[in-house]
């Protein structure tokens, strides 16, 4: 007989679930014989817009370079991102995806007897990077949807090392202003590691979300991670980054991968936050976007989560996998959210004008009207 090898993982790892990504065009496209070329995807909060053509510039500048391992120091992005945060480059770390980031976090500061701290219907990849590495992962009930930042206080224990908190949080677009933060970092004992993921923070008008950076100077234990996936569209590449005092920076240095993060990735990302036209340009369509989906769902009589993100979650009140498998047929692909807690949403991420008409279409006809 051979060896059970689930029963061999540990405990922790046992008890998780693979992520669930957002269901790819060319998947879709396959299992119902469809030209992907008219499906829609919205399901991944990825940009809409298409990569910048000064970032396609710069990547391919960069292909000759391939046979070389990249900069494992990142120096050139980490110079330009600790101008633009106002910070040290000491204390910029680059992560292949702004997950890396969470990973090396969990694998520096957890530990099993450790626990980290996360509210219901949080990113999926809180537990994972949690459990992983062998930690309990405590999920606080949230509060109408968003963080309970209170209960959340009341969670940490003597063995909790970290906090994850998005703002806004994916999938529900819920977010916290700026004295709600200013509160929670003064009570958070100070050897806990709180990290600040602020993955759609581009997307906010000024003043709009606490700026994470902000309160780095008063509160050491404070680590924003951001990314370059969203607002700056380049998922594909997987760039993301930490803003944190030297010290944790030195901390997730020690267990980071020596060249985590690509030279295509490196250069792409320089390169994006140079355009500062397409950062804006995103803003603006996602904006646009989502008063065009609000208008829907009005319409619709359907109840939303008002959203900071370039997503936002629609409630059916009943199960919304039926209504998922209406508009994937129809070649429109959204995230079910089940997973997270919410059977009767469905996480709609924001289009071009015409991916929002198609899907609001879709919808139309997918419940009946
Ligand atoms: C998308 C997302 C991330 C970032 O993912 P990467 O592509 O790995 O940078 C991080 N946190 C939240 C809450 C997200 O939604």
């Amino acid at each position: 007989m051979s060896c059970d090898f689930l029963a061999l993982a540990q405990p922790g790892v046992q008890k998780l679930s693979p992520y669930v990504p957002g269901k790819p065009v060319e998947e879709l496209a396959r299992e119902l014989d469809l030209d992907p070329q008219s499906i829609v995807k919205l399901a991944s909060n990825e940009n809409p817009l298409g990569p910048s053509p000064k970032v396609l510039d710069a990547v391919r500048a960069q292909l000759d370079e391939l046979t070389r391992y990249p900069d494992g120091n990142g120096f050139v992005l980490k110079q330009k991102l600790a101008q633009r945060c106002g910070v040290g480059i000491e204390q910029v770390t680059l992560g292949n995806g702004s997950n890396d980031i969470l990973e090396l976090v969990a694998r520096a500061y957890l530990a099993p007897g450790l626990n980290a701290v996360f509210s219901e219907h949080a990113f999926a990849v809180y537990p994972i990077a949690t459990q992983a590495v062998g930690a309990q992962a405590k999920a606080v009930a949230a509060k109408q949807w968003g963080h309970d930042l209170d209960a959340m206080l009341a969670a940490i224990d003597a063995n909790t090392r970290v906090v994850f908190i998005a703002n806004p949080n994916n999938p529900t677009g819920t977010w916290f202003g700026a004295s709600a933060l200013e509160q929670f970092l003064a009570a958070v004992p100070e050897h806990v590691l709180v990290v600040l993921d602020e993955a759609y923070i581009e997307y906010a008008d000024d003043g709009e979300l606490p700026d994470g950076l902000a309160f780095m100077g008063s509160h050491p234990n404070l680590l924003v991670s951001r990314t370059f996936s969203k607002a700056y569209g380049l998922a594909a590449l997987r760039v993301g980054y930490a803003i944190c005092s030297a010290q944790i920076a030195d901390v997730l240095n020690r267990v980071r991968q020596p060249f985590n993060v690509n030279s295509l990735a490196l250069a792409a990302a320089c390169a994006a936050l140079d355009d500062r036209a397409y950062l804006a340009r995103s803003r603006a369509s996602n904006a646009a976007g989502m008063q065009q989906l609000e208008a829907g769902f009005k319409e619709l009589g359907l109840e939303w989560i008002p959203s900071k993100g370039n997503f936002i979650a629609v409630d059916f009140g009943r199960d919304a996998a039926p209504i998922n498998q209406a508009l994937l047929r129809d070649g429109v692909i959204v995230r079910p959210v089940a997973g997270y807690g919410m059977p009767t949403f469905l996480r709609v991420s924001i289009g071009t004008e015409a991916e929002n008409f198609r899907f609001l279409d879709a919808l139309c006809k997918a419940l009946g009207r």
